[in-house]
This record gives C-alpha cells, sequence and structure tokens, in this order.
C-alpha cells in the first residue's frame, strides 16, 4: 500500500469523523468532546468550500478537522521553499539559539531533530555547527531534496518516530502539529524521543490572533484544509503538560546559533517581531517551549 493510500484509509477511518464518513460528520449537530478539556459539545466552525473544525466554546480549541492525503505535502507543498533556502537557514540558527538556551550547560553540541523538516533548514543550521542533525518529514521529494545535499533526512508517515527512546538533546517542529491527526498520541511520541532534560520547540498558528479573532472564517487563508487543530498557547500546553513536558517561558532573546554581524543583527531584528507581535496580539502563530523533565513523573512518585 502506498503512503497515499494509507493515509486515504487513515482519513477515511480517522476519529475526526465519528460515523467514519465525511459528510456525516459535516452534517452531524456534534456530540463529541473537547481533546482539550472535555466540554461537550462542541461548535461547528465552518470555512466555505474549505474546511469544517470544530470550536470548544469553552477553551477556544480548534479541532477535527479531516487529514488530507500526503499528496498534498509532497512536490508543490516544498517548492517554493527551495528559493528561501538561506534565508531560512539563517531564521534556524537564531530559533536554534533559542532552544540551547535552555539546555545544560555541559551541553556543547546537542543532537537535533526536527519534526517536518521540509527542505532541512533546521537540520541544515544545525548540521553547520557539526551537531547531530537529523529531519523527518511526510514528503518524499522533500526527504530526497535534503538528502541530496548531504543532510540526515528520513521519511516518516506520521506515526511513530523512527528514533530510539531518549535521542534527542532538541526537538524542533515548524507548523506540523496543527496538521497531525492525534495531538496527545504525537506529542507522547515527540517525549519519547527526547532525552531527560532535552528541550522541544514548537510552532504553530495562533487562533487569537488579530485577523482570525476579527474576521473568523472569512479569514480563509488562515483555515486551510490540512490543518486538523488551531491552538492558542491556553489550548496546547495543557496537551504538553499532560504528556509530562514542563512549559518554559518564551524567551525574549537569545544569541543565535552563528556568528556574524549580519546573523546577529538578524537574530535582534527576528526576536524583536517575535516578541512586539505577541505583546500586540498581532503574530499569527505562536511558539511553545518545553522541557522533558530530568526525572519523569513516575520515577519521582517511586522515588517519594
Ligand atoms: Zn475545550
Amino acid at each position: 500500500m502506498t503512503v497515499i493510500e494509507q493515509h486515504a484509509n487513515k482519513a477515511s477511518a480517522s476519529a475526526a469523523a465519528p460515523t467514519g464518513d465525511f459528510d456525516d460528520a459535516v452534517n452531524a449537530t456534534v456530540a463529541y468532546e473537547c481533546e482539550n478539556c472535555g466540554t461537550n459539545p462542541l461548535e461547528r466552525f465552518e470555512v466555505p468550500r474549505q474546511t469544517t473544525l470544530w470550536k470548544c466554546t469553552k477553551c477556544g480549541l480548534y479541532q477535527k478537522g479531516q487529514p488530507p492525503t500526503d499528496r498534498l505535502y509532497e512536490d508543490e507543498y516544498h517548492d517554493g521553499y527551495l528559493r528561501s533556502l538561506p534565508r531560512k537557514i539563517r531564521t534556524a540558527q537564531v530559533r536554534l539559539g533559542r532552544a540551547v538556551k535552555y539546555l545544560p550547560e555541559h551541553c556543547k553540541s546537542p543532537s537535533v531533530l526536527d519534526v517536518g523538516c521540509s527542505i532541512g533548514a533546521t537540520v541544515s543550521a544545525a548540521a553547520r555547527r557539526g551537531w547531530d542533525a537529523h529531519g523527518v518529514d511526510v514528503s518524499r521529494s522533500a526527504v530526497d531534496s535534503c538528502r541530496i545535499r548531504g543532510l540526515n533526512c528520513v521519511h516518516y508517515g506520521g506515526d511513530r518516530l523512527p528514533f530510539a527512546d531518549k535521542t534527542f538533546d532538541i526537538l524542533t517542529s515548524w507548523h506540523v502539529i496543527e496538521h497531525v491527526e492525534n495531538v496527545s498520541t504525537v506529542l507522547d511520541d515527540w517525549y519519547r524521543v527526547l532525552k531527560p532534560g532535552g528541550i522541544m520547540v514548537l510552532e504553530t498558528p495562533h487562533a487569537n490572533c488579530w485577523k482570525a479573532r476579527t474576521q473568523g472564517a472569512k479569514y480563509a487563508k488562515f483555515w486551510p484544509a490540512a490543518h486538523i487543530y488551531t491552538f492558542t498557547p491556553d489550548t496546547l500546553e495543557p496537551f504538553a503538560a499532560r504528556c509530562g513536558f514542563e512549559v518554559l517561558p518564551n524567551p525574549w532573546f537569545a544569541a543565535p546559533t552563528s556568528t556574524g554581524l549580519a546573523t546577529t543583527t538578524y537574530a535582534l531584528a527576528y526576536q524583536a517581531f517575535l516578541a512586539t507581535s505577541r505583546a500586540t496580539g498581532f503574530a499569527k502563530a505562536f511558539q511553545l517551549f518545553a522541557r522533558r523533565p530530568a526525572t519523569d513523573a513516575s520515577e519521582r512518585k517511586q522515588a517519594a
């Protein structure tokens, strides 16, 4: 069975539609519970001719979109990205610097995994530092393009990461978590591959950004069919906490992982923009920083 077929099967069997059929899901007077806070029922949120999500009236989580097939993430999805690779690598250097800020002092050469690595900007930035850098992506063409450039990237169907427990010091994932079929299962797996003390950094669209708040479903490009969830910090952080992560504050400033005037200036500008857009509520996306604690909750209980 091809990956596309596997995903098509998954889509039709997805928990997003309790009766197993897309039309049934759209027409249902929905009786499912919020995956975050358990509130029932959820409110239908329709973006005409594009997608239907279900919004929790209590916590505000948008959820239960329909998973697309892999075809969407093949060639066209990554095409435009290659042209902007140098800029993306520069951004990745700043982003990695923000994760490194939370690592223990002794961890000078972290192992890094970027989930949804696309054309490999984060993997490149980490590899240029001489770090052990890996990427996974659902798109085979994206993975091929990384491999041609000598990067350690493998295909990943979105289920279980092909790595042993406690492998990485840093796990990053940019605009992926809103695409997954079950956020709790995925975060459990990401926790698994992080070493104790390891840092996870995610970025995802912000459901309460100014334009989404004021225009709702009319801001159609904010609500693509591929998004199964749309979060706010308040609706994503509890998922991470339930998986065992310690949620950390967004750092205001961190030095980039490579030096030079241009990179440092860019790091200042990038983080000033992040801070300003966050403070004013205009940020279309937000970042989640979280740590796998040095000991798991179960180990702490045993020790007590
Ligand atoms: Zn809720």
